[in-house]
């Protein structure tokens, strides 16, 4: 097996529980692109073992710690250590996340299961490599229908992977009928964002729906995620999307959901708030759901101005005794940020707000404690004083 040997401040993060060993604190190994590595430290001792990128910043993702190396059908074993997992979670639904990369200790891995389907995404060489035999395990473990990879995320192109969208297994439908909770969706596996759905977002769609009432503007909806969820609580609802392939997405789904007071709107979140203020509109809740503002962190300062704007009006347009579901996807904007800037919107706002949930991902896409890369998603359930 090739040898990879790491500085110092590599091994203490490798020990420490960081499965990330970046370029910088790694000699140059002799080893292939997705090369299995035995990772040396200090003294010649072998610290674990790891998988190699011979492009990515991110040079060795750490399998194990401890001089035994993984058994051979690691891959298998936390594959199905993490399918028994979600089916522990009893969840509601039949999309969800069945692996989920580091959290799995499957690093850069992602398989969403969508109904009889799986859509996977290989995010490193070391799994790009290994994907015929993940497919294969997967057909053992869940024998799915079909297999997609989504193999089309930017991130592929630092690992120097070509984007690729191919059926591994079986044969792959346009469009497949899931459910979560009393929603009915039909996902798009083939061009939908992520890999079709926000399935992060499904237990804060729960958590929201204990909160939801009255008028309901659902801003930045994509297929509608929260508005469909919120609907049979509320008297009227406005989901706000910019994509007018969303929109139509969201039309469709009110209408298979049998929701006739859902109306959709392609609209700038930015503008469309601007104008609801102008023309006097008030809501009872309201969720605010962007993409991700601050994509790194010199990026960091711009988007906390975007989010300290959308909670500003948001509070403004919200009735006292409302409620705002507001998120951050952003891993850069910490859960103290972001707090600090919902505290900066209600002062700007002259609301009184209080913390009544503060929430994260769904329990299908595990953070660990010692990865904090891990938790990139933050949803605050806050309620405007009366
Ligand atoms: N709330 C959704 C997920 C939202 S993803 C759910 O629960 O499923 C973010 C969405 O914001 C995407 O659909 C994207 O098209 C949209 N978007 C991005 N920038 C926007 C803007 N400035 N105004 C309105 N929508 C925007």
């Amino acid at each position: 097996m090739p040898t990879a040997s790491i500085s110092p401040r590599g091994e203490e993060r490798a020990r420490a529980g960081h499965p990330w060993i970046y370029r910088s604190d790694v000699a140059r190994p002799d080893a292939a692109a997705g090369d299995l590595v035995q990772v040396i430290g200090a003294h010649g001792r072998t610290v674990g073992y790891a998988l190699f990128s011979d492009r990515s910043e991110i040079t060795l993702r750490m399998i194990s710690v401890g001089p035994a190396p993984p058994p051979a059908d690691f891959v298998r074993d936390r594959l199905e250590a993490a399918i028994r997992f979600r089916t522990s979670l009893g969840l509601d639904a039949s999309a969800y996340r069945l692996v989920h990369g580091e959290a799995d200790r499957i690093p850069s891995l992602i398989v969403d299961r969508y109904g009889d389907y799986l859509v996977l995404q290989a995010l490193s060489q070391g799994i790009d490599r290994r994907v015929d035999a993940i497919a294969g395990a997967l057909t053992t473990l869940v024998n799915p229908a079909g297999i997609l990879a989504r193999n089309d995320p930017r991130v592929r192109l630092l690992e120097g992977l070509e984007p690729q969208v191919t059926v591994l297994r079986g044969e792959v439908p346009d469009r497949i009928d899931v459910r979560e909770g009393a929603v009915h969706y039909q996902v798009d596996p083939w061009r939908g964002q992520k890999t079709g759905l926000f399935l992060d977002q499904r237990e804060n769609r729960e958590a929201a729906l204990r909160y939801a009432r009255g008028r309901l503007l659902d801003a930045f909806s994509y297929h509608g995620g929260f508005a469909l969820a919120l609907a049979p609580r509320c008297t009227s609802v406005l989901a706000v999307d910019i994509s007018e392939d969303a929109v139509a997405r969201i039309r469709e789904n009110a209408a298979r959901n049998g929701l006739a007071h859902v109306e959709a709107r392609a609209m700038n979140v930015f503008d469309e708030l601007r104008e609801l203020e102008r023309v006097g509109a008030r809501f009872d809740t309201i969720v605010l759901d962007p993409p991700a503002f601050a994509k790194n962190k010199a990026s960091v300062p711009k988007a906390l101005s975007g989010y300290n704007e959308i909670n500003l009006r948001a509070l403004k347009l919200l009735e006292p005794g409302g409620f705002l579901v507001t998120c951050s996807c952003s891993y850069n904007v910490s859960e103290g940020m972001f707090l600090d800037v919902i505290a900066g919107a209600a002062a700007d706002a002259r609301a009184e707000v209080s913390l009544v949930e503060k929430r994260s991902q769904g329990r299908d896409h595990p953070i660990l404690v010692n990865v904090p890369e891990t938790h990139y998603l933050k949803c605050f359930i806050l309620r405007k004083l009366p």
